[in-house]
């Protein structure tokens, strides 16, 4: 997969200036923030890292989760959802060009993988948190034609997408989310925790949503990722208010486990990590040292593409996938 097939890198920057802008217009008032605890591990211990969009981001000094501190409250950050100019832009001129070729790059082999990794739940009950476009439940009704699908979606217009495509809709945000209770076989949340306020409460609902044995699935950025240590502050994964949290595959798991989850796979299958950092550099947004610049000048695609393989398979990469269950008892 390239990155330029699912993200057009021009547009990109400019949804990013977007923001920026919206996020200094929309949360210039100290009421429209407050001080939280980890929202891995909930420990109040801390330490700065830098400011980005008028956001400071610490690092928890227990489990290395990268989080927004102060963060916006639910209230002016659910406004800014729903009515900053970025969200439009998103939608309407990001996301909607590229999103035929993501069904094919991402959401397919997605569906392939949760068909594959989970075959006794093909006639279960599955519900994406955040469905969006209703991307993945599309895909999976190909694996799983006699599934229950149920896409859990908080907007009014992405709801309405997903009923002109023929899939059960809760219109709902998880947390309020009832009459569902103990019914789910799978959960699913893609590209979703880096966003919520209180990533605990999603975990939390999600058990208790699930019926006993029932699994959830959650996909998110890594902290401990190559192109985000590599960039830091520069990395364009890093823009609040949109991406609030960066967990890594310990406070994840830990997350879960907490929960009362029990953790069944964690890997970084990411395929992008060495392309971001590669075309942030022939872009001159980030300057790498001595090593790094070395490799990106003489290194052949054989050994890039290794140097990838070598970032996903040691839980390197900025791209986290986690499975976990639900005890039976
Ligand atoms: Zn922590």
């Amino acid at each position: 997969m390239k990155e330029e097939e699912i993200r057009n890198a021009d547009t990109h920057k400019q949804y990013l200036e977007m923001v920026c802008a919206d996020a200094l217009n929309f949360f210039n008032s100290p009421a429209s923030v407050e001080v939280v605890s980890c929202p891995a591990c909930t420990s109040a211990r801390f330490h700065r890292e830098f400011t980005k969009f008028g956001f400071t981001y610490v690092t928890c000094d227990e489990c290395r989760t990268l989080y927004v501190n102060p963060r916006p409250k639910v209230g002016p950050l659910k406004y800014f959802y729903v009515r900053s100019p970025s969200s439009r832009f998103w939608v309407e001129k990001f996301f909607a060009p590229v999103a035929e070729a993501r069904r094919l790059k991402i959401f397919r082999p997605r569906a392939a993988y949760v068909a594959e990794s989970l075959p006794s739940l093909a006639e279960g009950t599955v519900g994406d948190i955040g469905a969006g476009y209703g991307l993945f439940l599309e895909e999976l009704r190909q694996f799983w034609p006699r599934g229950r699908l149920i896409a859990i979606e908080p907007s009014p217009e992405m709801a309405k997408i997903c009923r002109d495509k023929q899939l059960e809709v809760a219109e709902s945000t998880i947390e309020d989310l009832n009459a569902h209770d103990g019914t789910f076989t799978l959960l699913t949340a893609f590209e979703l925790l880096e966003h919520l306020h209180k990533p605990q409460s999603m975990v939390s609902k999600a058990y208790s949503l699930l019926a006993p044995g029932g699994y959830f699935l959650i996909t998110t950025l890594s902290g401990d990722g190559f192109d985000i240590q590599i960039m830091w502050d520069k990395s364009r994964s890093i823009f609040p208010p949109h991406h609030l949290n960066f967990l890594n595959p310990d406070s994840l798991a830990l997350l879960c486990q907490n929960a009362g989850f029990a953790v069944k796979s964690i890997e970084t299958p990411g395929a992008l990590d060495w392309q971001i950092v590669e075309g942030a550099m022939a872009r001159r947004d980030i300057q790498l040292d001595r090593f790094w610049s070395h490799v990106n000048r003489t290194s052949s695609a054989d050994c890039k593409a290794d140097l990838q393989t070598w970032i996903s398979k040691h839980r390197l990469s900025s791209h986290m996938r986690i499975l976990v269950q639900k005890p039976v008892n």
